[in-house]
């Protein structure tokens, strides 16, 4: 091994040694301690492989970086003023992100629900950002301060540390790092070059989900007697409710009078008994159009 060229400071070291170990023992809340020591096993395999083992255990937390677009982000100095720290969106491991697409907002009402990114794919989207992370923790540990960025080392360590995982290349920021522009950018890494599906089914491009008022009419219709179907139960009315709520988001005031409306057929409906309810309801659904109507069809709320 080189000899330790780290410019950590002795004071910071001990510090980050206190802190990793109280957060991967059990002492630590066990949501805390689960993601903590998932990450620092990677985090010692990459020093170990990657960096001659020159890092130095690094302060990790899970919380919401400066930048509301970033997923994770390196400081050079961490919240108790010691030097850097690595944040890591904690939406990411609970899987709440809208990068996936089961929560992503703008999913049109019917279509049906989006699967939930899977333990092992939150942890796959977890770890990797704690990888790019830990690349510009190398650079300022390493290389300075100053030599931190999305640039031509950035790329290459990026590229080094890929053909290991067998992932295909990446370009850095400015032109002259990149010959090839038609790769993906190395500020991605490695989330760009991973396969598809590798972390799940992420988030799709949706056009503008607004509908024709009738269109409204014919999901609202659907939906309540898709719930009175299924449930023949008054907690229905409330559900559809709530699915009547959003849509009124949607389309604002227009949707107003519409909700009033449905509301009250829906009452109207739950007026007589539940027996003659449900043996009405399919005649009323096979006069709506086919769209889904189970209660996984009601729409999530916007994960942030
Ligand atoms: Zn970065």
């Amino acid at each position: 091994m080189e000899p330790n060229m780290s410019t950590i400071p002795e004071q910071d070291r001990k510090l980050r040694q206190v802190i990793s170990d109280y957060t991967t023992s059990d002492a630590a809340a066990p949501q805390v301690q689960d993601l903590q020591l998932k990450v620092k096993a990677q985090w010692e395999q990459w020093n170990a492989m990657y960096f001659d083992g020159q890092l130095v255990t690094p302060m990790v937390i899970f919380t919401q970086p400066g930048k509301p677009q970033a997923l994770g982000e390196y400081s050079t100095t961490s919240v108790h003023g010691s030097r850097g720290e690595v944040r890591i969106r904690p939406t990411i491991p609970e899987g709440r992100h809208p990068l996936w697409e089961c929560n992503n907002p703008k999913r049109p009402i019917d279509l049906p629900p989006a699967p939930e990114p899977t333990e092992e794919q939150r942890m796959r989207y977890t770890i990797d950002v704690a990888l790019h992370e830990t690349v510009h923790q190398w650079q300022d540990e390493i290389h300075g301060t100053k030599a931190i960025g999305h640039n031509a080392k950035f790329r290459d360590k990026c590229n080094e540390i890929g053909r290991e995982l067998g992932l295909g290349p990446v370009r850095g920021k400015l032109r002259k790092d990149s010959p090839d522009t038609n790769l993906p950018f190395c500020g991605q890494w490695p989330h760009c070059v991973r396969p598809e599906g590798y972390y799940g089914h992420l988030r799709e491009d949706h056009e503008d989900p607004r509908r024709t008022r009738e269109e409204y009419r014919l999901i609202i219709a659907s939906l309540l007697y898709g719930y009175a179907v299924e449930t023949e139960s008054l907690p229905a009315v409330s559900e559809a409710n709530a699915a009547l709520r959003w849509v009124a988001g949607e389309i604002a005031t227009q949707a107003l009078d519409l909700m009033d409306e449905a509301i009250k057929r829906a009452s109207d409906y739950y007026a007589g008994s539940q027996h003659e309810a449900a043996s009405r309801a399919p005649e009323m659904a096979a006069n709506t159009p086919n769209v889904p109507c189970t209660s996984a069809a009601l729409p999530r709320e916007a994960a942030e």
